[in-house]
């Protein structure tokens, strides 16, 4: 069995080490174009920021120790050109003497991976323009800053590695704004929840400048300006492109395998392409939806590491299965933590799929220990069954665990009546005796169940204020405090019992508090007592941080009004 494997990162790597420990005879030969195998491209824009000191802390392992541990013949500064499926041989270039030659193999294990997007727009080639995709970029872009001490730099794209580059800049004192085309960051999170996120970065520092675009780059005396497609005119020292990334599926193209309607490089479960011989993995493939089934790309490490072991598995003969990514990503954001996984909200329409929808603010941990901070929850779920689709979450504290745990409980098809089961570990440091997720598992079970009925915020756009009655039930310093919203009945709720003669039965009474379990309660008297009444799902908090695109989409309606 002689084994090419074309690319010598996250899944190339990890396929042959895979591929040595099941078959100790076989031939393995690992082609990377580049300088180093197996690399932490997830470690270099802290590398950048000198979070990581060390450069060498990005060499996951070196070439010789790899070779060594795993008798591999490992072929850096090489690129396989072209893959001759006819003659079962692969054109292979050495790019540091020029030469070149044919490889004939048995089997090919493709982890190409992507590259960043690049508009072809005036100036994207100007000196001080830079992409972020592996270790010499990140040389080059850390030496400029080192070097040339910029004041101010452009991130343009607001996604994992815009903020994570943009976050970075700003530790090593740079001066940053983000230019996103979309109206919020983050695109894999919806707008609700990513607002939290401008508002954060606007907090730290970091100007972000929200639905507008690159027209293009010019020099000015040595400096950079950006310039948008609203005309604004970013004069900057650096700027960093990192407006997504697009599969390397050249080889694979070329080699006339079948290509996905993304670009990527259409696989089965068992990672096979549409030659039986060769494998792919990684960011250049096409994948399933592990919540939908329909095909997808997910360009992060971790399927892209189980990828390149199940290809090893098959190759070596042991069937093993990819069943699918939902998605789960994390990132730091300053002093955020922002996590999401399985569908968004605008997947979930564009596609037609039913769905509910919950918010839930909870503490990390007991408010009565130290240091808890509250997180923000956005519980996707199937009206039907139940079923989990997908979740986003925000805070400061204990959110990496939590979204894992909805991840755990979207690969096990759960459904929120077991998130309200879940027995979680509790303490005070660590959690309360109903963790945020059994939280969100008791709040969107009570909507499935009619124990609420809940308003979402993107609802209450085109509400009609003759026949729906807001009422605020928080307390009076936390109006002056927070703000509120003009229009709304105020009625704490201590107070609503009490009130309930002022309300007109024929009206829909819209409650709401500050996070929405006092709105709960307040639902509960309400539709007890015969009313009928709705509540704000998440709160005045929600409600906030969807207020702009409120006010945007309904400018005239003198109700949500928020102070
Ligand atoms: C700055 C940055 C931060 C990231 N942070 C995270 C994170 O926090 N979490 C996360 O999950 N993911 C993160 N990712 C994404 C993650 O690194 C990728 O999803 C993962 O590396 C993909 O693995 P891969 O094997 O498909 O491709 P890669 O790891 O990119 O490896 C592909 C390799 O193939 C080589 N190659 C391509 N064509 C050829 C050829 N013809 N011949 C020889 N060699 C070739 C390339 O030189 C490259 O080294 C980050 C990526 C970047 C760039």
């Amino acid at each position: 069995m002689k084994l090419l494997i074309i690319g010598g990162v996250a899944g190339g790597a990890t396929a042959a080490a895979r591929a040595r420990r099941l078959n100790e005879d076989a031939e393995i030969v690992l082609f990377e174009r580049g300088e180093y195998i197996s690399f932490a491209n997830c470690g270099l824009p802290y590398y950048i920021g000198e979070v990581i000191k060390e450069r060498d802390s990005l060499l996951v392992t070196t070439v010789n120790d790899f070779k060594e541990r795993y008798a591999i013949d490992i072929r850096i500064f090489t690129e396989v050109t072209a893959i001759d499926r006819d003659n079962q041989q692969v054109a292979v270039k050495n790019l540091k003497s020029g030469e070149t030659y044919h490889e004939p193999y048995d089997k090919i294990i493709l982890s190409p991976g992507a590259e960043p997007f690049m508009p072809m727009i005036e100036g994207i080639h100007l000196d001080n323009i830079f992409n972020l995709r592996n270790i010499p970029d990140s040389d080059r872009i850390k030496t400029f800053i080192d070097e040339k001490k910029p004041e101010s730099a452009v991130v343009v794209g607001g996604g994992f590695i815009g903020l994570e580059m943009a976050e970075n800049l700003a530790v090593r004192g740079v001066k940053t704004t983000i230019v996103e085309k979309l109206d919020q960051v983050m695109p894999s999170l919806d707008f609700e929840m990513a607002s939290f996120m401008s508002a954060h970065l606007k907090e730290k520092g970091v100007e972000c400048i929200l639905g507008d675009g690159i027209r293009s780059f010019s020099e000015n005396n040595g400096r950079l300006t950006v310039n948008t497609e609203k005309s604004e005119h970013l004069d900057c020292d650096l700027a960093i492109l990192s407006i997504g990334v697009k599969p390397e599926n050249r080889l694979a193209k070329n080699a006339g395998l079948e290509i996905g309607r993304r670009g990527g490089v259409k696989v089965s479960a068992t990672m096979q392409t549409s030659d039986p011989n060769i494998y792919a993995v990684g960011d250049a493939v096409e994948i399933t939806d592990y919540v939908t089934g329909f095909n997808t790309m997910t360009p992060l490490a971790g399927p892209a590491n189980k990828q390149g072991r199940i290809a090893a598995d098959n190759v070596m003969g042991r069937r093993s299965i990819f069943r699918g990514t939902i998605g789960t990503s994390v990132v730091k954001m300053f002093d955020l933590t922002v996590a999401s996984t399985g569908a968004n909200e605008r997947f979930l329409i564009k596609n037609d799929i039913p769905f509910l929808a919950s918010y839930t603010h909870s503490g990390s941990h007991a408010s009565y220990y130290p240091g808890a901070e509250m997180m923000a929850i956005k519980l996707f779920f199937s009206p039907s069954t139940g079923k989990i689709l997908g979740a986003q979450i925000i805070g400061k504290e204990g959110v990496d665990k939590r979204i894992d745990v909805i991840a755990t409980a979207i690969h096990g098809t759960m459904t929120v009546y077991n998130l309200e089961e879940l027995e979680l570990a509790y303490a005070p440091p660590y959690s309360s005796a109903k963790d945020p997720i059994n939280i969100a598992g008791f709040v969107a079970a009570n909507i499935l169940k009619g124990d609420i009925r809940n308003i979402n915020w993107n609802e209450m756009i085109d509400i009609d204020p003759e026949t729906n009655v807001l009422i605020d039930l928080r307390n009076p310093d936390e109006l002056k405090e927070a703000g509120w919203i003009n229009g709304a009945l105020h009625i704490p709720l201590p107070d609503l019992r009490k009130r309930v003669k002022e309300l007109d039965p024929g009206k829909n009474y819209i409650l709401f508090c500050a996070i929405g379990l006092r709105g709960y309660v307040g639902y509960r008297i309400l539709s007890q007592k015969g009313f009928k009444a709705q509540n704000l799902s998440g709160g005045y908090k929600t409600f906030l941080g969807a207020k702009e695109k409120i006010m945007a989409e309904s400018p005239d309606t003198p109700l949500w009004k928020a102070e």
